[in-house]
């Protein structure tokens, strides 16, 4: 299974930033802030909870997410892996990655000790490589702090390094975005995450753009942003496994890879959710209502069984985010029925525009149809969603049916910017 810990604590809040996270202020030293403990006492009786119930349990990766996990001192991350290696069984190649932003990390200096604490990838949030923008989106630290994590985490001994970046952003031109991705190639992180904005509403940078103030690059050029970036990252050597996401040959966040492989996963904190055995169920996001379950021994009551259909579904939605795609063998095996006769009149146009393939057995998008996944996805999935509720068809010669089917995929938290 996979563990996800969600760190719901960050030094100030970023103008496009939806996700839940506290902010503590410039300057707070997490270690002695009172909600900052309260949440690391909680957080051990929710473990101890879930040990009593999956105690032994093989675990593939352990991912500290946020929020700005790298707020933790490293002393304490290394209480916490110690404690959850003696509740579950971690995996000898256990991938343990730990979201950090530069400020957080001093400038590369805190990144020995985490390293020493279990950690063995880290995921940097360095979203530009452009003072502007990064004053622009509300960042606290700048690109020198950015290169200089980078640098000292290489030094020290980090072998596994990812950077988050963000394009698509307000008066960010085509030029500087690929610019942005040359110099972090210079850096030589092993894994790249590119994500286009989106404006969240109700942040203050939506805001901005909603009352005129700012406004985001024209369609077109958020289209060469994404179409170019990928194609300069992979002839660089990154492979363009995921719709954002690039890594060198074995750098592939084996983290996520489970998610999108529909592995279980067990996820603790504010706001985390779990999917295990068939079962899903979410914390409260506020830290005193979260904490009032783990007191109360009541996580997980409300889990809803997910039914065949919602398996097959995010089945499709999963995997066609992936460079592998939809294998579509394990669609027939899980409903009896065939993925492209199910949409052939869909799938003719799509294969028509380029925006899909099929070869050896899976659909997969291409990079045009990436460009598109949002509408292409939804569509797939309002369809395959009418198509499930309809009898099979005559003559598929198939008798498995939807309830015959075992656990199959679950659905992703995308980790925050
Ligand atoms: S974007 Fe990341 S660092 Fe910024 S407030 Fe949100 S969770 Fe915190």
């Amino acid at each position: 299974m996979l563990l996800y810990i969600h760190v719901p604590f960050c030094r100030t809040r970023c103008r496009y930033c939806a996700f839940h996270s506290v902010p503590l202020g410039k300057g707070v030293d997490a270690a002695s802030s009172p909600q900052v403990r309260d949440y690391i006492d909680t957080l051990m009786l929710e473990l101890a909870h879930w040990g009593d119930r999956y105690s032994g349990m093989s675990v593939h990766s352990v991912f500290f997410g946020g929020g700005t996990p790298s707020l933790l001192p490293p002393r304490i991350i290394g209480v916490l892996l110690d404690r959850l290696s003696r509740i579950f069984t971690l995996e000898s190649k256990a991938e343990i990655s730990l979201e950090a932003n530069p400020e957080s990390l001093r400038g590369g200096r805190a990144v020995p000790a985490y390293l020493a604490a279990g950690v063995n990838r880290l995921s940097i949030g360095i979203q530009s490589l452009d003072d502007s923008m990064l004053r622009m989106l509300g960042r606290p630290h700048r690109v020198q702090d950015s290169l200089h994590t980078v640098f000292a985490a290489r030094e020290s001994g980090c072998a596994n390094i990812s950077m988050d970046l963000i394009w698509g952003l307000p008066g960010q031109g085509v030029r500087q975005w690929l610019q942005n991705l040359k110099d972090a190639v210079r850096m030589g992180p092993d894994h790249i995450s590119a994500y286009g904005l989106t404006l969240e509403e109700g942040t203050l940078l939506e805001l901005d753009c909603r009352e005129g103030r700012l406004s985001l690059p024209p369609e077109r050029d958020q289209n060469i942003m994404f179409m170019e970036g990928a194609a300069f990252l992979e002839s660089q050597g990154y492979l363009h496994y995921e719709i954002s996401s690039f890594a060198r040959m074995g750098y592939q966040c084996r983290h996520n890879l489970g998610y999108w492989e529909g592995m279980d996963y067990l996820g603790l904190g504010p706001s985390a959710t779990s999917t295990m055995q068939g079962r899903r169920w979410t914390n409260p996001a506020g830290q005193q209502a979260w904490a009032a379950r783990v007191h109360e021994g009541t996580l997980g009551q409300e889990a809803e069984e997910l039914t065949p259909e919602v398996r097959v579904l995010e089945l499709v939605m999963l995997r066609l985010r992936t460079a592998r795609g939809l294998r579509l063998k394990t669609y027939r095996q899980m409903t009896g029925r065939d993925f492209l006769r199910d949409h052939q009149r869909l799938i003719h146009a799509l294969h028509e525009n380029g925006l899909i393939r099929i070869r050896e057995g899976y659909l997969r998008l291409t990079r045009s149809g990436m460009l598109v996944s949002n509408s292409i996805l939804s569509n797939l999935f309002e369809r395959t969603e009418a198509v499930l509720r309809q009898p099979l068809p005559e003559g598929t010669g198939c008798r498995r049916t939807l309830q015959d089917t075992g656990p199959e995929i679950r659905p992703v938290r995308w980790p925050s910017a």
